[in-house]
């Protein structure tokens, strides 16, 4: 999955896991560009808090609206 992709979903941030002190951090990628994957900012990040590189990354699906079709919010279309 790439950026692009993820946006498309109603996502707009990553959610960052630290495989070594389990420090969590969400961020938001709006200044990067589309054809990025998801994954390849697990080789880009640094853990701030213990400074490792084993780091885990995925969308934040938090974000994504649970039920939209109750709540009247209408996607762009692709
Ligand atoms: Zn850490």
């Amino acid at each position: 999955m790439d950026l692009a992709n993820m946006r498309q979903n109603g996502v707009r941030s990553i959610d960052v896991h630290c495989s070594d002190c389990s420090h969590h951090a969400i961020k938001n990628l709006d200044n990067f560009p589309g054809h990025l994957a998801v994954k390849s900012f697990e080789r880009r990040m640094r853990c701030t808090q213990c400074g490792s590189r084993r780091i885990d990354v995925r969308p934040n699906w938090l974000e994504k609206p649970a039920m939209p079709s109750l709540t009247g919010v209408r996607f762009p279309k692709g």
